[in-house]
């Protein structure tokens, strides 16, 4: 790419960062990166009323989180700021100007009142519901009058007729658009603020990015802002519109379908590095059909070319089952750290764990990685190490216990345990077997009746770790427990 390549993530901080906006970020980062360009961050704040300070700092903490830093914007400045639009009222206005001057902007002294009765009556017509136009050519004396009378109004982009605009989408070929079907749209409100299409037109020129890449959403946007581009004499940048995510059931993607906010599947457990990887393939496909990426070799691989036209279906399963596979990779103290504030919320540890328990939490997780997906599943398995009581048995469990070789095994595994001395998982796994082979009954037989009475359950971690994890006492206390409960 000849030109040095700037592109932009523009989140409105009404909300968390969610997973399109996380994939939109993500793609705008890997191009960035790719092309040894430079990736802004800009927050479009201008909806004063559902912008807030603590939605853009969760916006900010979870792109960080997911390594998705960026060159240019809040806290990290760059040539080409302030980067919220907020503090950039002045240079939007400089432009308002201009564009008044030139008359391809106007002011609009209709209210709200006459605006909902002209759509109305129109509507009944059967025509688009567009602005007339009815302040177009306002005399000088008409505007003087207005303003007398205390209306304060707002700015509309005077749309040229009769014309096609079309947008040359680097992922859909083209798509035209005809501005006959397009009013006059306002690119300010009364209060001096602007509108969106205008504000991101003004900021994507001055802050020099060339390519548009974000949710296809904005497709029915770039014509208004194509004719903001023109009427300015600006170059327009590339545009991408990326497709939309869509849910299970092949609606959009959004708050029916459960958590889609980052900062949810950060709680939830999720590591950065599987969402990232699953984000990336939420609409792009590599080359090489692999599946697996750290973010350095998507930044290798990643090409707009290969971006679907097709919306994407979200698959929880998936990521969770890509969640678990980086859970996998991932040195265990890590996820021994990431585990404890589960653990802690769930009441099982205090705030500030000896040296004893950090190295039982480690037990725990380490028996319990390979059934991980996501880290707060670690309070199911770690569960019966720290609740005494066990879960009420069910009608298969009690079964179980009542086999008939249940004493005897019991007895012989009590006697064991007794004189274990070594309780790692590798020494209480020999002492199983041992059991196994000397009372020569099957594996079943003498397995499951004792992982019921250690835990109250038919299936779970490894019973040796189990074992081993309790220690001694709690074992022959629970296997003797459950003996004298049969007889009770
Ligand atoms: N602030 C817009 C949004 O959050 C960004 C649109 C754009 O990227 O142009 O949807």
């Amino acid at each position: 790419m000849g030109e040095n390549v700037r592109v932009r993530f523009a989140p409105s901080p009404t909300g968390y960062l969610h997973i399109g906006g996380a994939r939109t970020s993500l793609f705008n980062y890997l191009f960035a990166k790719k092309h040894n360009g430079t990736f802004v961050l800009r927050i479009e704040d201008t909806d004063l009323e559902r912008s807030t300070a603590e939605y853009e700092q969760a916006i900010l903490e979870e792109l960080r989180w997911l390594g998705l830093n960026w060159d240019e914007g809040p806290l990290v400045g760059g040539d080409y700021g302030p980067y919220r639009q907020t503090e950039r009222l002045e240079i939007y206005h400089k432009y308002v100007n201009q564009l008044i001057e030139e008359g391809h902007a106007y002011y609009c002294f209709c209210t709200k009142e006459e605006l909902d009765k002209e759509r109305e009556e129109r509507l009944a017509r059967k025509e688009m519901p567009i602005y007339s136009g009815r302040c177009r050519n306002l005399t000088p004396e008409q505007i003087e009058k207005f303003r007398a009378e205390g209306r304060t109004p707002t700015v509309r982009f005077r749309v040229p007729e009769h014309k096609i605009i079309v947008v040359d989408d680097l992922v859909r070929g083209k798509i035209e658009f005809n501005t006959d079907l397009i009013g006059d749209f306002v690119i300010v409100k009364p209060d001096g603020v602007p509108i969106y299409n205008f504000a991101v037109t003004i900021d994507d020129v001055t802050m020099k990015i060339t390519h548009v890449i974000r949710g296809d959403d904005h497709v029915s946007n770039t014509p208004k802002q194509i004719m903001i581009y023109d009427a300015l004499n600006f170059p327009q940048p590339k545009f991408a519109h990326i497709s939309m995510i869509l849910g299970p059931d092949r609606t959009r993607l959004s708050k029916r379908h459960g958590a889609t906010s980052l900062t949810h599947y950060r709680e939830m457990g999720f590591l950065p590095e599987a969402l990232v990887n699953y984000l990336a393939l939420l609409g792009w496909s590599p080359e090489s059909g692999e599946e697996f990426f750290t973010l350095d070799q998507l930044i290798q691989e990643f090409s707009l070319d290969r971006v679907a036209k097709n919306p994407a279906v979200f698959d929880n399963d998936k990521l969770k089952w890509m969640n678990g596979h980086y859970i996998r990779k991932s040195p265990l103290k890590r996820i021994v750290d990431l585990a404890i504030p589960y653990l802690q919320k769930a009441g099982f540890v205090g705030d500030d764990l000896s040296g004893e328990e950090y190295e039982r939490v480690t037990a725990i997780v380490k028996a319990a990685v390979e059934r991980l997906n996501v880290v707060s599943e670690i309070t199911e398995h770690a569960e019966v190490f720290y609740k005494d009581e066990l879960p009420p048995l069910g009608e298969k469990e009690r079964k179980i216990l009542q086999e008939p070789q249940v004493p005897q095994v019991f007895d012989l595994v009590c006697t064991k345990l007794e004189n274990l001395s070594d309780f790692s998982s590798e020494s209480v796994l020999e002492m199983l077997k041992e059991t196994i082979k000397e009372s020569k009954l099957s594996g079943r037989k003498v397995m499951m009746p004792l992982r019921v009475a250690l835990t109250g359950r038919t299936s779970g971690l490894e019973l040796y770790d189990i074992i081993s994890i309790l220690g001694k006492d709690r074992a022959i206390r629970r296997i003797e427990q459950s003996l004298q409960n049969l007889v009770d």
